[in-house]
């Protein structure tokens, strides 16, 4: 064999066994659209993502609201829930098929349903130094085997729709991203971003270099873990959220520190106390939703991604955490007003995180915009 052959051979062979196993989408880290339009042709992606759904009546509230509206064009509002089947509430036990049900309901509606593993496992627990507990990728694969074997059995969903991934507590390692990119998943949405802020952050990539925002972050910093290469699997950023310069004083005083006003992008970091959350109340959560998307909208319209947890929504919650927004009817009321206020814009729609990939792939201008284009077909 010639050695030039040789080579070749060996650096295909090494590319194969140090990569997964995917890779045909491929995008760097960017702050331009993937169209390339001007900026204010972009049609502006909003992504409610809704992590545990443990409640039936946190999923019917925000199911028949987002029923009860549509965007300008006429067409329908839609979501991504990222459950979990065999945690706190086990969908096996009688006592929950009404929890199966309404996420049927959710799917036949044309919400996504992604994967938050079965049981919510902690995959990294712990800092590195302080007895840190990792689990192996074999563990990792079952918990997300079992949960997408629960959405086809138990739900009944077409296991080709089954595309999105969130880590429970967004404590991600790099084992996560190699195994749900072997198993083909379209997307995960467990990295936080907040380099640049809301109208300047970086576009959904592939993670053919990993993603640039882990390194040096607190996250990898503190547990030890760092992103390799996963060719092909695309991370949907959690983006931060941008508080007004009005609440800067009021952020002051509750971090007792000065800071930027960029505020990790779910629901229980406006809300609970310091040092995750904010402590924020019904006028200031909504103060931020709006501000973010004023700030998205005169910018480059990268997707804003609101994270939620539908079962913080329902009455029989325990909103005591949340000193300052303590009422359910409160919670939901941001959630509402800020949709309605969205509504009021002609290029706004609200997707899933799998449309925002599908778009990806298929960019357009808002002209030529249609979210039921993005779905699938059953
Ligand atoms: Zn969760």
């Amino acid at each position: 064999m010639n050695q030039y052959l040789l080579l070749m051979v060996i650096t295909v062979l090494s590319v194969i066994s140090c990569g997964d196993k995917r890779g045909e989408d491929f995008r760097t880290e960017s702050p331009v659209n993937p169209g390339g339009f001007p900026d204010g042709d972009v049609p502006q992606m909003i992504v409610l993502g809704s992590d545990d759904n443990t409640s039936v009546d946190g999923m019917n509230w925000i199911l028949d609201f987002m029923a009860s509206r549509s965007h300008k064009d006429g067409t329908s509002l839609r979501m991504s829930f990222y459950s979990n089947s065999r945690s706190s509430s086990d969908w096996h036990l009688p006592e929950n098929r009404k929890l199966v049900e309404v996420h049927k309901r959710a799917y036949n509606l044309g919400h996504e349903l992604g994967n938050h593993t079965s049981n919510h496992a902690f995959c990294v627990y712990g800092q590195t130094g302080e007895g840190q507990i990792r689990i192996t990728r074999d563990s990792i694969c079952r918990i997300v085997n079992d949960f997408s074997h629960d959405l086809v059995h138990l739900v009944g969903m077409n296991p080709k729709h089954i595309v999105g991934f969130r880590t429970p507590y967004l404590a991600w390692s790099d084992s996560v991203f190699y195994v749900i990119n072997n198993k083909s998943f379209w997307y995960d949405c467990s990295i936080t971003e907040s380099r640049h802020g809301p109208g300047r952050y970086i576009w959904p990539f592939t993670m053919d270099h990993g993603a640039s925002g882990t390194i040096g972050s607190w996250w990898t910093e503190n547990h030890g873990t760092s992103v390799g290469r996963h060719p092909g699997l695309w991370q949907l950023p959690c983006y931060s959220f941008q508080a007004p310069d009005s609440l800067f004083a009021f952020m002051d005083s509750v971090a007792g520190r000065t800071h930027n006003g960029l505020i990790t992008g779910l629901d229980y970091n406006m809300w609970s106390a310091p040092r995750s959350g904010w402590l924020l109340n019904k006028d200031q959560s909504l103060a931020v939703l709006k501000h973010t998307l004023k700030l998205n909208l005169e910018g480059n319209r990268a997707p804003m991604t609101i994270g939620m947890h539908s079962q913080y929504y329902a009455d029989d919650f325990n909103g005591l955490g949340f000193q300052n927004i303590s009422k359910a009817v409160d919670r939901r009321a941001v959630i509402e007003e800020f949709i309605d206020y969205a509504l009021q814009f002609d290029d706004v729609w609200f997707v899933t995180g799998a449309q925002v990939i599908h778009y990806m792939r298929n960019p357009v201008d808002k002209k030529h915009f249609n979210p039921d284009n993005y779905l699938f077909t059953k």
